[in-house]
């Protein structure tokens, strides 16, 4: 009953986005002027009112009579019944002019999210990463809060620039694609190996932003509150013991300082390179934030170093090997560290929020795979299940891809290739096969001793 009134009520909701239409003369509100409703949903217009109430009175019993007589001779003529709502295809309709929507505003602090709920929505896709997740979303509020009040008058808020550390495909670039998203900023992704300072071959550093002003649509103001990841930052480190000229290390590093504070720049619209036919535009630099990513490799052995330094030092001697396994280690790092490991004091003032991600264990990639909202498995789920097929994997099945994609050493990124090359044989044959229900990926599937389980419509099991 409530539903039927659900739906009563959407139908009446659909209607008023319709102009009302006069039955006689089929005129829309807008051409005929303001509706007057009868009953069963009937519109006149007046004009049509009048003329209709003008003739009624001007008719005896017998004109009406000899009316009714010539609409039976003259099938054509159509006769409205006041009885019957009349009948308006929904695509003859005139749909009314929408009221004109309010350009959004750029950024308003209201509209910011707080950092517990910029976390909540960066939970639903990405896994795991508690303590990095927290960092960002803290920092990214902290950045729009002042961007939005623009507070670097008297207590000048610091800007939030940010340096992540972690191995590949812990999730750096795709933590920032879906805050970026989530956000509704514009996001540009650059590689630090790319970048040379102007005058060389390769991408000048001022490329990065001419990225963001593309990817905000040419909207100077949009690129302005946008976000800039530079991944592989760890590249440009300064290389030891050499005297040649370094293009591609400290100068860049030396080259994107002014960026990072905050300059004005002058890029190429529509291109990446400046050339006399390009128009350029200025983009200020002061409201971009900035995250630096990197793996950082070696690293560790520098974080170790250090702690088994200290724990030799006095009352906190310690066993030397302490460190060895722990797999927290790049959570301890300090700017020192850093600094140690090649990268210019100055540059790393500028990013002030410096944080590690944890490196993939086996339960974080067997959750990768099935929980976030875009899920691999779900997306795979989704296309079978247009084939009206149920597709599961075996809790064993999970353990044996997530053991898979460690050993390659690459993060998370390994499990889409695992996963695509398992599921090209069962995308191929199962819609061949009109009767087969279920399909359940197996742990001997995946280790290439046994076939998938198979359920036929009828529940019958069939071993592939
Ligand atoms: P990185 O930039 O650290 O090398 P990526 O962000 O490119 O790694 O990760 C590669 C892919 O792995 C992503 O596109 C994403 O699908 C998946 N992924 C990585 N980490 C996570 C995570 N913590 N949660 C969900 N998916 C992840």
């Amino acid at each position: 009953m409530s539903e039927e009134k659900e739906s009563l009520s959407e139908d009446v909701k659909k209607d008023d986005d319709y102009e009302k239409i006069c039955s006689i003369c089929h005129r829309p509100e807008s051409k005929a002027g303001k509706m007057i409703e009868l009953m069963n949903q009937i519109t006149v217009c007046q004009d049509c009112l009048q003329k209709s109430l003008q003739s009624m009175s001007s008719l005896g019993p017998e004109s009406y009579q000899a009316l009714m007589e010539m609409a039976k001779r003259f099938p054509n003529m159509q006769m409205i019944r006041v009885d019957v709502p009349p009948e308006v295809p929904q695509r003859q309709r005139i749909k009314k002019k929408s009221a004109q929507k309010e350009p959004k505003k750029a950024f308003d602090i209201k509209s910011i999210p707080a950092p517990h709920k910029i976390k909540a929505s960066l939970d639903e896709y990405v896994i795991g990463q508690e303590y990095a997740k927290k960092v960002i979303s803290v920092g990214v509020y902290n950045h729009y809060k002042r961007v939005a009040t623009d507070t670097m008058d008297e207590i000048e808020i610091e800007k939030s620039n940010m340096l992540m550390i972690g191995p590949t495909g812990c999730g750096k670039t795709y933590l920032v694609k879906t805050l970026a998203r989530l956000l509704d900023v514009p996001l540009a992704i650059a590689d630090a190996t790319s970048l040379t300072e102007a005058g060389y071959i390769g991408d000048d550093i001022e490329s990065v932003v001419s990225k963001l002003l593309a990817a905000a649509g040419n909207d100077v103001e949009k690129a302005e509150h946008g976000i800039i990841f530079i991944d592989e930052i760890d590249k440009i480190a300064k290389k030891k013991n050499t005297n040649q000229r370094d293009v591609s290390g400290e100068s860049v590093q030396q080259g994107m300082l002014k960026l990072l504070e905050g300059s004005d720049v002058e890029v190429p619209v529509g291109a990446n390179s400046k050339n006399a036919m390009v128009p350029l535009e200025t983009v200020n630099t002061r409201n971009i934030l900035f995250i630096c990513g990197g793996a950082f490799p070696g690293l560790e052995d520098i974080i170790k170093e250090r702690l088994n330094k200290q724990a030799s030092i006095g009352f906190r001697a310690d066993l030397k090997d302490k460190y060895d396994d722990d797999p927290d280690i790049l959570a301890k790092v300090t700017i020192e560290d850093i600094r140690r490991f090649g990268m210019i004091p100055e540059f790393i003032g500028r990013l002030p929020i410096i944080f590690a991600m944890q490196g993939m264990t086996k339960d974080m990639l067997v959750k990768i795979l099935k929980e976030p909202k875009n899920a691999i498995l779900k997306q795979y789920q989704k296309l079978l299940a247009l084939d009206e097929v149920q597709l599961e994997f075996e809790d064993a099945a999970l353990d044996a891809i997530a053991e898979r994609a460690l050993e390659k050493k690459t993060g998370a990124r390994a499990l889409r290739a695992i996963i695509e090359e398992i599921m090209l044989d069962i995308m191929y044959e199962i819609p061949k096969d009109e009767n087969i229900g279920k399909v359940t990926i197996t742990r001997e599937y995946i280790e290439h001793t046994g076939g998938p389980q198979i359920t036929l419509r009828g529940d019958l099991v069939v071993y592939g």
